[in-house]
């Protein structure tokens, strides 16, 4: 039988017992209604033997609906007496199910390590914060199959973007490197406590599961981050900061076969991980020829005359 989820007075009464009063810094709204809990678990897919990570459990709703659905729950959680009061929570409605969950009290963006390694992702993430905190744990977690997230619509529309559209930029391109991103539905502010102003969206994500290329992660995000931070601008202008000129921006866009006058709006992932790649080898030629007059071929401290 489907053990009961926590609703209104539930939470209410669990913020009172754990004396916090939900704050905007933290992006604290917490959902009271076991409908929308059911919905994230079942469109995020998750299986029996999975160890989920949940960021942000706040008072535990979507917690005890994870510990009903998967095998191990690892909860990552900013605010201490939140942290603190989730392994009573679960103690106190899922007796038999609370020594699968281990609580980490940690930053989301900046946590390392974890007790388990995760398969899934499943969280109603802390909304200003969102994008980063999913971009690291993609980086930092590789054991991270795949994924559901709740965060703002307007968020959701950006991860999910595909280029040419208005909405997609940095986060679109970044998440799309990982994993394929799609938005998985749109819920009301009601279902919240206290009610956001706007709506929020779901986004489910699978990772790749070889990386699109080679390519140095870093030097692809820089690209990335250079190209929309000038979006009005032409690839050849908006680059040329990161390359040192525009001449040599010129050169790497035409060595990676992607036209200088085109927005970086219009470019998919890969041909971003192309401009990465053709800076990558550019940057080594020049290494190489500045070592060959540094030290001409056939000279060595020997040849010197004395
Ligand atoms: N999962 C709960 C729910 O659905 O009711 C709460 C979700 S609430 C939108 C976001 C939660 O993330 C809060 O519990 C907040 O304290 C926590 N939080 C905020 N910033 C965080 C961070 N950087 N790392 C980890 N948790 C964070």
């Amino acid at each position: 039988m489907e053990q009961p989820l926590l609703g209104a007075a539930e939470i209410r009464d669990l913020a009172e017992r754990a004396g916090i009063r939900p704050t905007k810094t933290l992006g604290q709204n917490f959902v009271i209604d076991p409908n929308t809990i059911r919905r994230i678990i079942s469109t995020a897919k998750v299986r029996p033997d999975e160890t989920v990570l949940e960021v942000g459990p706040g008072l535990g709703s979507l917690t005890l609906g994870l510990l009903d659905a998967a095998d191990r729950v690892v909860a990552v959680e900013i605010d201490p007496p939140l942290a603190k009061q989730l392994p009573e929570t679960a103690q106190r409605f899922r007796p038999d199910k609370a020594d699968r969950l281990d609580v980490v009290l940690s930053d989301a963006m900046r946590v390392q390590q974890l007790p388990h390694k995760p398969t899934a992702l499943v969280a109603n993430l802390p909304y200003n914060v969102a994008v980063p905190v999913l971009l690291h744990l993609l980086a930092q977690f590789p054991s991270l199959t795949h994924g559901l997230v709740m965060v703002q619509d307007e968020v959701a529309d950006r991860l999910a973007a595909a280029p040419g559209s208005k909405t997609y930029g940095v986060p679109s391109v970044k998440a799309s490197w990982f994993a394929e991103i799609a938005k998985a539905g749109v819920i009301g502010t009601n279902v919240f406590w206290p009610a956001p102003k706007i709506r929020s969206g779901l986004v489910s994500f699978t990772r790749r599961p070889e990386p699109l290329a080679e390519v140095d992660r870093s030097v692809l995000f820089d690209v990335i981050d250079a190209a929309f931070a000038q979006r009005r601008k032409t690839l050849r202008a908006a680059l040329a900061g990161w390359a040192g000129s525009s001449q040599r921006s010129g050169h790497i866009l035409e060595a990676a076969g992607v036209d200088p006058a085109l927005r970086g709006e219009r470019l998919d992932v890969h041909q971003f991980i192309r401009i990465a790649q053709a800076a990558e080898k550019d940057r080594g030629e020049k290494l190489e020829l500045d070592e060959s007059v540094a030290t001409p071929r056939g000279s060595s401290l020997g040849d010197k005359p004395s």
